[in-house]
Formats: structure tokens, C-alpha cells, sequence
């Protein structure tokens, strides 16, 4: 399996290459569930990048679990990015659902996520490894590790040995005081298992923003490369995610104390 050879990440964003990898600086990835509209993802974007992010999150195409719920702003999203993009010179990562979609994201993303739903969506998987662009692929709800690296085995079989494995919480039965369980050994069994990088998000996988800090910081111990923390201007209005996000002012302070812990800058 090619999921066993020796590799990193570079990714080129505008403002500089950016190496994800285990001998590498720990790389972060900041920003809204959702783009929701063009002032809140520039002010977020100019805010992760003052704080030391390499790269801004947003989703145009949101997996929402009830049909009725806040679906994304899709392509006009994009644009929004491109923008925040152009305002900062951040990389942009984005989550594409649809292989009809597939065009437009490439375009604005310089990472392109495939979600934790569609961790297992082979013919997405197969399309996406075929752009040759870096892929953040995200852990299934249930998906064990050896599913994970089979999937992540697609894109890699395209010839694209861009791939970047995020955990961000599997299903366990708590779902009352945390949204899911942060799978932390998951960090050095893939170590032993695999080079490819490891992103921790710990905003999906708590699902409070009070519990973001010391899961980052459990990650960052046991050897992740780069974090995922969602982020936003006012957590209390957010259209998505609002109870895991942090505030402008929180990420900082986050960021501070991720210094303290070495492996970074
Ligand atoms: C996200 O990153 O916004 C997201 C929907 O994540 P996941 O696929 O991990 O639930
Ligand atoms: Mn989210």
C-alpha cells in the first residue's frame, strides 16, 4: 500500500509554501463552519492570519444532518473565499460533497476536504485524487483505521500522494457532554501504520468550544502535525456550529498557549 511510504505535504498558498508533516512546524487551519457572508470571513481570515493560521476554513457545501438546516451558501461561498484568500494570501480549505462541484472548489481550494461523511464515497474519492490537488480526508463516524487508510489508499492509487488524514472525533455513546469521542491514540498508530500527515480537529470532535483548548493540547503531546479549530466572529449567531466555535479573541489566546508547547514557529 502506498500509504506506507515516506512522504509530507507541501502545499503552496499565496503568502508561502506550507509543509504539513511530522518534522515539520505544526501547521493550523482556522475559520467558520459555514461562510456566511463576505465581512465575517475576511475579518475572521485577517484575524486567524494576525494570530499565526496558515491556512482559513470555511464550507460552501455543508453536510448538515437535517435537510432543513443551513445547507451552505455553495458557489457564492467560493467566491467569498477567494476573496478572504486575496485579502490575506491564507491557503483556503473547503469541503466539496459533489463531484459536480468538483471544478468550482478546485479553483478557490488549495486543500480540497472530503467530509467525514464521505470518508467511504469511492467515486468522489477516486475524482478528487484525480485533480492531483492535496486532499484533507476526514475520518468516518465509524470508520475504523484500517477503513481510513483504505480510503485514503483511493486517492493515493490516482496518483496523488497529497493526502493529509484528519481526525475529528468518532461515535461513541456520549453524545450529551461531548459531540463525539477524540480518538487520541488514533495519533500513534497512524504513526506506526502510515507518514502521511496528521490534523486533529477538536471542534468536531467535542462539539463545545470549552473543551477545544485541552484536546488541542492532548493532540499537540501525542504528536499531531496540524490542528483544525473552528472559528468565528460571533459563536452565538453562527449559522452552523456555533456551540464548538471559538471566538476571534479565544483563537488568540489558544494560539498562545500552542506556543508555549514547542513544536511550533
Ligand atoms: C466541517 O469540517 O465543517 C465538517 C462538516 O466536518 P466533518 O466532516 O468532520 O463533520
Ligand atoms: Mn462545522
Amino acid at each position: 500500500f502506498r500509504y506506507g511510504e515516506v512522504s509530507e505535504v507541501v502545499v503552496s498558498t499565496p503568502n508561502q509554501p506550507v509543509i504539513f508533516g511530522q518534522n515539520h512546524p505544526l501547521v493550523v487551519v482556522a475559520g467558520p463552519c459555514s461562510v456566511e457572508n463576505e465581512e465575517m470571513i475576511v475579518e475572521t481570515a485577517k484575524r486567524v492570519k494576525a494570530a499565526g493560521a496558515q491556512f482559513l476554513r470555511g464550507g460552501a457545501y455543508k453536510p448538515r444532518t437535517s435537510p432543513y438546516a443551513f445547507q451552505g451558501h455553495g458557489e457564492s461561498a467560493l467566491e467569498l473565499l477567494a476573496r478572504a484568500k486575496e485579502a490575506t494570501g491564507l491557503g483556503i480549505i473547503t469541503e466539496v460533497m459533489d463531484t459536480a462541484d468538483l471544478d468550482k472548489v478546485a479553483q478557490v481550494a488549495d486543500v480540497i476536504q472530503i467530509g467525514a461523511r464521505n470518508m467511504q464515497n469511492f467515486s468522489l474519492l477516486k475524482k478528487v485524487g484525480a485533480t492531483g490537488k492535496p486532499v484533507l480526508l476526514k475520518r468516518g463516524l465509524a470508520a475504523t483505521i484500517e477503513d481510513w487508510l483504505m480510503s485514503a489508499e483511493y486517492i493515493l492509487a490516482e496518483d496523488n500522494p497529497n493526502v493529509i488524514l484528519c481526525e475529528r472525533g468518532i461515535r461513541t455513546f456520549d453524545r450529551q457532554y461531548t459531540r463525539n469521542t477524540l480518538d487520541i491514540s488514533a495519533i500513534p498508530v497512524l504513526r506506526s501504520l502510515t507518514h502521511l500527515p496528521i490534523m486533529i480537529d477538536p471542534s468536531h470532535a467535542t462539539g463545545k468550544s470549552e473543551f477545544v483548548l485541552p484536546m488541542t493540547m492532548a493532540a499537540i503531546a501525542a504528536g499531531a502535525d496540524s490542528m483544525m479549530i473552528e472559528v468565528h466572529p460571533n459563536p452565538a449567531k453562527a449559522l452552523s456550529d456555533g456551540p464548538q466555535s471559538l471566538t476571534l479573541e479565544a483563537f488568540d489566546q489558544l494560539m498562545k498557549e500552542m506556543v508555549v508547547l514547542g513544536k511550533f514557529f
